[in-house]
């Protein structure tokens, strides 16, 4: 893409943006990867590695092994000393939405980062890492609470049952109330952005069809495989580089 197709693009995404009341940004891995966090499915995605070691990532990060193995389900996750924080494509909606603009964010990550940059309307399709709870009673606890036992398995203090994070795991449903928050921001919404994401999943390329709204950007390193929309604009970059040089051009209440 050329400078000026580039340039073009641009504009034409804060055309849409400032013509819009009502923003869905539904975000996939490629939101989180200029923050240090790996995605899943590109050419160095954890789980492309995972395959061409022959691991298959449907065995390693599945539910029920959480009860079955537990302490290689703990011990294999564990990943000391990595502390990312928000990048630049967080900030921007984060601070578009301190300025008044209604951008409601849907993520597949469970890594937290729209929150830790300030924003407001959060909808965690995948649930997220910050809060665990007690797979027997029910108990609440942060990631930086958990205590693990000898073998390097979570427990609570109360029943030693396995202290999981309430993320959705394979064959695990989404939690409904977020799954029907979804569906509702994606009716309202003028304008729908796909960042980050190659819509592999069923739920998503259910969800994203429910959108009634005006025009459809999709931002993604990657070609799509499958394109479940009509698309009024595909930008193929990072999705933080194009947020960063939309912002100037977008319109607040303040
Ligand atoms: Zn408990």
């Amino acid at each position: 893409m050329t400078d000026i197709d580039n340039q073009s693009a641009i504009k034409q995404l804060a055309g849409y943006m400032n013509e819009a009341n009502i923003i869905c940004f539904y975000g996939g891995a490629g939101t989180s990867t200029e923050s240090g966090i790996p995605d899943y499915r590109s050419k160095h995605g954890i789980w492309t590695m995972m395959e061409e070691n022959e691991q298959n990532p449907l065995y390693f990060a599945n539910a029920k092994r959480i009860k079955e193995n537990p302490a290689a389900f703990f011990n294999r996750r564990k990943k000391p000393g990595l502390r990312p924080e928000p990048n630049v494509g967080h900030l921007v909606l984060a601070n578009l939405e301190k300025q008044g603009k209604d951008i409601r964010v849907i993520t597949q990550n469970v890594d937290g980062m729209h929150q830790l940059a300030g924003h407001r309307f959060v909808l965690e399709l995948h649930g997220n890492h910050r809060n665990w709870y007690c797979m027997e009673c029910g108990r609440i606890y942060k990631y930086d609470e958990v205590e693990y036992d000898q073998h390097g398995v979570p427990r609570c203090y109360v029943d030693s049952g396995i202290v999981r994070p309430s993320v959705v795991y394979f064959g695990e449903n989404a939690n409904r109330e977020t799954v029907e928050k979804s569906k509702h921001t994606l009716k309202v919404s003028d304008l729908l952005i796909i960042a980050g994401t190659s819509l592999s999943t069923p739920l998503a390329t259910r969800l994203v069809q429910l959108f009634e709204g005006k025009h459809v950007v999709i931002i993604n390193r990657d070609p799509l495989d499958i394109q479940p929309l009509r698309t009024d604009l595909f930008i193929q970059r990072s999705v933080g580089e194009v947020l960063k040089e939309v912002q100037p051009y977008i319109h607040t209440n303040k």
